[in-house]
């Protein structure tokens, strides 16, 4: 409909100019749906007026040309490097109204502009390139016009880096790759006053550089390589378990399990695997779940609970507050713990209506038979909130903070 060549040709014209060194712009644009009187309105509609705009935006001068991407998405490609007026003219030409069919529409879009640099050097990179701007893109359906600069292209190398190294993580598939760094926060017992278990957290080590989970959990669940590090972290947990055993008096390590991998009907099989093979008790490890787990594939997660749960591992439900709880499937699934998220313990302690929603949440689980963790205690002020309110652990700074798994030893007692 809009006559506009498609990707390949996109990919042809940047490996043409990148092969003869030519300077050039690009403008990524995203549109959203049209929208007339408040209302959206159909496909044809947005197609009708994706062309009248393409036709517009390759009229504004000789050499600019217009390739169609998935996704109602389009890139105005240039050899001019006048990147910012011509990223001008086309916001005014996106944002003038149009008539179809007697009404008036008008559209919404995201777009981004981009030239030559030394860090989108091939295809591979390119593409990336504009994952990450379609990850910059602000979520609501305000238009948005982002001009890149050096830091841009710098930030997005950075976490490309982090892509390729996580992708040769689980291509290799190695269960003691030494790139994956697990630290581990020891969580103290209020009844017993002592740590009596501890949270196994995961860090990349880049060349040297230590990365925090921030920068790459997010890239790792949506890049497939989210499960190759759980296992990797259960099997480094696994190994310390096994060194800690009989030696030392403690509960259990809890290893974070993510949301997607959770709706894979086959990984109880693999994670009792590896827990299997390096020879300890299934209830030395536990599992850690938030609670968009349960949202994504309600069955699949539920039957890979039972199952670990029959084989002997405990479960914690974790970042409790952080979602919309749905409480009833919170008491049908079999959790041993629920783990209060930080945030609920610094708002309560300063509005008395979630002091009393936390206060009742408390009471039913306890009622339950559950067993209540609180995190991010770092003062006296949350500690002392937490054991009045009947908290059972305690996981926060004021404690212990999350140090090298080799270390944590150290905060257990010996047992006798
Ligand atoms: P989380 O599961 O809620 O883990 C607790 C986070 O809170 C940790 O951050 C920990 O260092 C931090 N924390 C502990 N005590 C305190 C405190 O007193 N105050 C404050 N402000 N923070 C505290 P970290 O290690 O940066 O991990 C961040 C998140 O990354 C984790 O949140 C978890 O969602 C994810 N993550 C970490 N390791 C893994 C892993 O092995 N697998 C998966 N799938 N996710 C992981
Ligand atoms: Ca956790
Ligand atoms: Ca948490």
């Amino acid at each position: 409909v809009t006559g506009c060549q498609n990707e390949h040709s996109f990919e042809t014209r940047f490996i043409d100019n990148m092969r003869i060194h030519r300077k050039f712009t690009i403008i990524y644009i995203k549109l959203a749906g049209t929208i007339a009187d408040g209302h959206y309105h159909d496909k044809k509609q947005t197609e009708f007026i994706a062309a009248a705009k393409c036709q517009k935006i390759e009229a504004i001068k000789h050499g600019i040309h217009i390739y169609s991407l998935p996704g109602n998405a389009y890139a105005v490609f240039t050899n001019s490097r006048n990147m910012v007026s011509l990223a001008g003219r086309i916001k005014t030409i996106l944002e003038e109204p149009i008539e179809y069919n007697g009404i008036i529409l008008e559209i919404h879009y995201k777009m981004a502009a981009f030239n030559n640099n030394t860090y989108i050097t091939d295809i591979t990179k390119l593409f990336s390139f504009i994952t990450y701007l379609n990850g910059k893109f602000s979520q609501d359906i305000e238009n948005q016009c982002i001009i890149c600069e050096e830091n841009d292209y710098a930030d997005f190398f950075y976490l490309y880096k982090i892509e390729c190294m996580l992708a040769d993580i689980r291509n290799k598939m190695d269960l003691n790759d030494e790139r994956v760094i697990c630290y581990t926060q020891p969580i103290y017992s209020i009844e017993q006053g002592t740590f009596r278990t501890a949270e196994a957290l995961i860090r990349l080590n880049m060349d040297g550089e230590t990365i925090y989970p921030d920068k790459f959990i997010n890239i790792a669940e949506h890049n497939g390589c989210i499960h190759a590090l759980t296992c990797i972290m259960l099997n480094k947990v696994c190994h310390t378990i096994k060194k800690l055993e009989g030696k030392y008096d403690f509960d259990a390590i809890t290893v974070n399990c993510s949301t997607i991998e959770m709706s894979d009907n086959n990984l109880h099989n693999e994670l009792l695997g590896i827990i299997k093979d390096n020879h300890i008790e299934c209830s030395k490890v536990r599992f850690e779940l938030t609670e968009s787990a349960m949202i994504n594939d309600h069955d699949a997660v539920t039957s890979n609970m039972e199952i670990l749960h029959n084989a002997g591992i405990r479960f914690y439900l974790d970042d409790f507050g952080t979602g919309y709880s749905n409480l009833e499937r919170i008491i049908t699934l079999p959790f041993m713990t629920i783990k209060f998220d930080k945030s609920i313990l610094y708002k309560a302690l300063n509005d008395e209506d979630m002091n009393e929603i936390v206060s009742s949440m408390v009471n039913i689980f306890k009622k339950k038979g559950l067993v209540l963790l609180v995190e991010g205690v770092e003062n006296d002020e949350h500690n002392e909130y937490s054991i009045q309110h009947g908290f059972d652990y305690i996981q926060g700074y004021k404690y212990a903070r999350p140090v090298p798994i080799a270390e944590l030893e150290e905060y257990f007692e010996v047992s006798f």
